[in-house]
């Protein structure tokens, strides 16, 4: 990746691949089954056997993945969820799918993740679900959230797609609540290409996930398909999973990888005043999707990002509050605005992580920083 100035690209995130996973596709690609072989079957075991869930549900991907979780759940058109406004659109967008209001939460200001205790003031007789989202990787505080949903009768879906190898008080994150959802799409821990998956101990989701993934159709005594519920084709390959079950076996070096990048920018960056860095809580092991710094004056939030990026340091932004993209503002969400997750949106950069990433990378794009903040005084 060389631009104009023949500098290097660096990357927000990136997927590692090395000659293991590029054989374990090929020798896919030379068997009887690119699809609903041996391989998605051994993919769901591996994923359920790390995250210490009963099962799995391989899909196409993380939003398909919530779609059925969403359904399998039994929620409908007229019901309320609550989630939070720091997310990617799609967990509130497949809500919308089915007919379902997202009820946007704010954020705490620590970890960016849904402010725990200020979801009971929006639950109403409509309220069927809360959708926590580990924010980068950071798990939210599920003690708190399971026993608000247990007071109310409420069920707990995780989105879980920036947590895979995170884990809770020396638990992984992916079977604290009644279902917990991951993608793998290249900037995720690990990779199928696109892929997701949904984790659960209860078999009745379990079967009707199977079902939703395939057209509702099932194979009867004699091996007819019969179809006795709707589904859709949510199918993921051999090809992919034949990558994933590859990658799998190195998540746990990918994370230990990503958690060393914090130390490194950690180490260039503390001192620097016009930043906030993210923490970590030593019981709340962070998978590290995601580096994201804050800057004090929200002035310096667009400048800053434009220079980092005119220096080839592919920063980004994760993520404006849901209700603030267009889509939302014009479809019901007009009115919506949340205090710290606007504060956030105002002043949130993400900073290029990866297990491959070089620490001369993080020095020279700490650098960046700093000089950005030098030039100004
Ligand atoms: C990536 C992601 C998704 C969607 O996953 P895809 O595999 O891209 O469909 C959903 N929620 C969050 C928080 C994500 O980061």
């Amino acid at each position: 990746m060389i631009n104009k100035k023949n500098k290097k690209y660096i990357p927000v995130g990136r997927q590692t691949v090395d000659r293991g996973d590029i054989k374990a596709v090929s020798d896919v690609l030379k068997s009887d089954w690119l699809t609903q072989g041996p391989d998605v079957k051994d993919f769901e075991k591996a994923l359920a056997t790390y995250v210490g869930a009963k099962y799995a549900v391989a899909v196409s991907s993380g939003t398909a993945a919530l779609h059925i979780a969403y359904l399998s759940l039994g929620l409908k058109a007229g019901d309320e969820v609550i989630t939070t406004a720091n997310t990617f659109v799609a967990t509130a967008n497949m809500l919308l799918a089915i007919g379902v209001k997202p009820i946007f939460c704010d954020i705490r200001l620590d970890t960016y993740n849904i402010d725990e205790e200020q979801i009971e003031k929006l639950i109403t007789p409509k309220t069927k679900a809360i959708v926590p989202v580990h924010f980068a990787g950071v798990p939210c505080e599920m003690d708190r959230i399971l026993e608000i949903a247990r007071k109310h009768n409420l069920s707990v879906i995780e989105d879980a797609c920036h947590a895979l190898g995170a884990s809770y008080h020396g638990r992984k994150i992916g079977n604290l609540s009644s279902m917990s959802i991951f993608s793998f799409h290249p900037v995720k821990s690990i990779t199928t290409g696109e892929g997701g998956a949904v984790l659960t101990d209860n078999e009745d989701f379990y079967n009707k996930m199977l079902l939703l993934r395939s057209h509702g159709v099932f194979k009867d005594k004699n091996g007819f398909n019969v179809m006795e519920s709707f589904g859709y084709n949510y199918r993921i390959t051999d090809i992919q999973t034949a990558l994933g079950l590859s990658q799998i076996k190195k998540l746990d070096r990918f994370i230990g990888k990503r958690r060393v990048v914090p130390k490194w920018y950690e180490a260039e960056l503390k001192a620097e005043p016009g930043i906030v860095l993210p923490k970590e809580n030593k019981n709340l092991k962070s998978a590290w999707h995601l580096y994201v710094i804050r800057v004090k004056d929200k002035k310096d939030r667009l400048p800053l990002y434009q220079y980092l990026r005119g220096e080839n340091i592919g920063v980004n932004f994760h993520y404006p509050a849901v209700y603030s993209h267009p889509y939302y503002r014009k479809n019901g969400f007009g009115g919506v605005n949340l205090k710290n997750a606007d504060l956030y949106s105002d002043t949130a950069i993400t900073l290029p992580i990866f297990p491959t990433i070089a620490r001369k990378e993080v020095v020279f794009i700490a650098d960046k920083i700093k000089s950005y903040f030098a030039g100004k005084k």
